[in-house]
């Protein structure tokens, strides 16, 4: 079985003595630039995973720049091509789920990890809180919060559920 990348949302989340300015490291796995713009592993995952879906997302009402929009699954999709990083939507999601962190490179690819690259992934797993990020043999596993993103990456996170997902 090939070896995934595990990333764990709580643990990124857990500022482990870091200050609150530092953020913690980006990951992309390509293909990584849609007609949206460029999309961080972390963001599609708290999208997919950690949003509620709010029924009438206040979200994507207040955002100054039409940037947000559900996609045909529900999930919201940010076009970082019309983000103006206001971070309008940070303060008004009810539910935390976006981190202010997201809106601040995401023009610039430099400052992306590639985690298709072993020496970056090696880098983003030892610049990340410890144990956030592992190399696993394993599927995704609901079970134990483990889901997958994509066939290269499985996010564990405590999934708000409704009866419509
Ligand atoms: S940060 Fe970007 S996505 Fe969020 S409200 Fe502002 S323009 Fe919209
Ligand atoms: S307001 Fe927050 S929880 Fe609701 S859809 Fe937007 S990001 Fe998701």
């Amino acid at each position: 079985m090939a070896q995934k990348i595990l990333i764990d949302l709580e643990k990124i989340r857990s500022p482990q003595g870091k200050s609150c300015d530092e953020s913690p490291p980006e990951g992309l796995y390509g293909p990584f630039i849609d007609s949206h713009g460029l999309k961080s592993i972390r963001e599609m995952a708290v999208f997919q995973f950690t949003c509620r879906r709010c029924t009438d997302a206040p979200c994507i009402s207040v955002c100054p720049a039409d940037a947000l929009e559900k996609n045909e699954d529900g999930i919201i999709d940010r076009s970082t091509n019309l983000c103006i990083s206001c971070k309008s939507c940070v303060v008004i999601c009810p539910f935390g789920t976006m981190m202010t962190d997201f809106f601040e490179y995401h023009r610039d690819k430099e400052n992306y990890y590639d985690l298709r690259d072993k020496k970056e992934l090696d880098l983003f797993i030892r610049n990340s809180p410890e144990g956030a990020v592992q190399l696993v043999d394993m599927e995704e596993d609901p079970e134990q919060n483990i889901f997958k993103l994509n066939d290269h990456i499985l996010v564990k996170e405590r999934m708000w559920k409704t009866d419509n997902m």
